[in-house]
């Protein structure tokens, strides 16, 4: 609980009407997109919306005085309660500082602040025929700052890479309200050597070293064209055969996605008027660069396809390449409806295997559903080995929920098990904490020295992964 005078007094640095104490607003604060913080109730004592760096640094020392708990947040779209108060405290809502500060365009790059929307972003940015290439499915909602603390991804990482790929510097205000630039004070240069890396240091900490107030992002020019191939398997280890095969061939597509059987069905169920066939597997296969490039690419994926799938169509026109992708743009929202009355939860939703193991791990999940009952749509970035199982259950149903937790269990294990990774990009959060000792190893214990040296008094984002 904060007192009245600490209320009083970050009132008067933010604000009144930037700093919410009433029951009903900071319920809104308590969740994600986790199950966990469904089943549970973190509100936080405060919720604040700075407006500026300042008002961050006043906040944070005043927050080290009294050793009081922050926890910085974007939209909140994450999946693995990585944005909550578990120990209460204040939340610190970053979307009231979403401007671009400067186009720097000739040198390849920009400075936003940290709020700024993922989609708003790269709306302003095509205006000058540039993007920045990450690109999740919450586009529309989520913040770059929350890319940047969850080294967020999406479809096109196989050819574009991370967020990590595309972070030049961050002005970043430190626990004890002490305000640091990354990546050289003044610098614009598109790389740089000098000193420890501290920008890959912040890049995926989660919001527990610092918090992120501006960033100096690399952009590209956007590709002329896009292709698409579509492929669909009737066994699901000849899609991940089509897959390596793809790459021996010298093509460098820019997204690989698969939908299994499950999430085929679902996106059926959810959009009749896509008539796709069951099989075991799908593919999507997007290229993009030069017309020729395009069509040369796409092709050839088409023609490596063949020799394992039962159909394939390719396209370069970029209607019928919308009428394609809709299959996989629908999943997502899909996946809740294919059992009458249940949703979608978000736990085990995004192990990263080896790509040669990803029909293996799709086969596993079917049966670790079967095993608890639970119904799994299963889809993801083929390209990197990225899954999304998505267990379809009734959420007032506690027995359900308890067997959808050891789903989720065993998927981590499973990942572990084939040499892969608990969270491909999703983050760490309360949700994976629990698998980060055997994941890191000693790495871990070198992560919690760090956090140790940046914030003493572990005032922020306590409760998440190192602790
Ligand atoms: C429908 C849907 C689709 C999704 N698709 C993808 C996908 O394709 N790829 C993918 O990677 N993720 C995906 N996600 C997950 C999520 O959208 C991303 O992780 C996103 O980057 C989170 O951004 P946010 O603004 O919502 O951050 P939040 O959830 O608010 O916060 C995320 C983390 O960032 C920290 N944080 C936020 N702002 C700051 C700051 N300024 N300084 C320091 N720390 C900060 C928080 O403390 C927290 O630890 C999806 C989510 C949904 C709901």
């Amino acid at each position: 609980m904060l007192s009245s005078e600490i209320i009083a007094q970050i009132k008067r640095m933010v604000g009144e009407g930037r700093c919410f104490d009433g029951e009903v607003e900071r319920l809104c604060y308590a969740f994600d997109s986790s199950l966990e913080s469904q089943l549970n109730r973190w509100i936080p004592d405060l919720v604040v919306q700075p407006q500026n760096r300042d008002q961050i640094v006043a906040i944070m020392k005043l927050a080290n005085e009294y050793r009081i708990p922050v926890v910085p947040r974007g939209a909140g779209t994450g999946q693995c309660c990585g944005a909550i108060a578990h120990r209460g405290g204040i939340v610190m809502d970053m979307s009231l500082m979403n401007k671009i500060l400067r186009y720097d365009l000739e040198n390849l790059q920009v400075v936003v602040q940290p709020g700024i929307v993922h989609a708003e972003l790269n709306q302003a940015l095509a205006q000058h025929g540039f993007f920045f290439p990450p690109d999740p499915g919450s586009t529309k909602m989520c913040t770059l700052g929350g890319m940047i603390a969850f080294n967020s991804s999406g479809m096109r990482a196989v050819k574009y890479g991370t967020t990590k790929n595309y972070v030049l510097g961050l002005e970043v205000v430190l626990p004890t309200g002490e305000v640091i630039v990354t990546g050289g004070q003044r610098s614009r240069a598109l790389k740089s050597v000098a000193g420890y890396d501290l920008t890959s240091l912040f890049v995926g900490s989660e919001g527990t070293l610092g918090i992120i107030t501006a960033v100096r992002l690399k952009v590209l020019p956007i590709p002329e064209k896009r292709g698409l191939v579509v492929a669909f398997f009737d066994n699901l280890e000849a899609s991940g055969e089509a897959v390596i095969q793809v790459f021996k061939s010298r093509l460098s597509p820019s997204a690989i996605e698969i939908l299994d059987r499950s999430a085929i069905k679902a996106a059926v169920k959810y959009k009749p008027e896509l008539v796709l066939p069951d099989v075991e597997a799908m593919l999507l296969f997007e290229v993009d660069g030069s017309p020729p490039g395009v069509a040369y690419e796409a092709q050839n994926i088409a023609r490596v396809c063949e020799n394992f799938a039962s159909k394939v169509e390719w396209t370069d026109d970029p209607e019928r390449l919308g009428q394609l992708w809709a299959a996989r743009s629908v999943v997502g929202a899909a996946a809740g409806q294919i059992k009458e009355g249940a949703t979608r939860v978000y736990i085990g939703e995004d192990i990263c295997v080896p790509i040669y193991r990803v029909p293996e791990a799709l086969r596993r999940i079917q049966q670790i559903g079967e095993k608890y009952g639970i119904t799994i749509v299963t889809y993801g970035h083929i390209g990197d080995g990225n899954l999304h199982a998505a267990p379809i259950i009734n959420t007032y149903d506690s027995s359900e929920i308890e067997r959808a937790r050891k789903v989720g269990d065993e998927i981590h294990r499973l990942a572990l098990e084939l040499e892969g990774t608990t969270t491909g990009e999703h983050g760490v959060g309360l949700t994976r904490a629990a698998y980060m000792e055997e994941e890191l190893g000693l790495s871990l214990e070198i992560m919690r020295r760090l956090k140790k040296a940046l914030d003493p008094l572990n005032i922020l984002n306590p409760g998440v992964d190192l602790q």
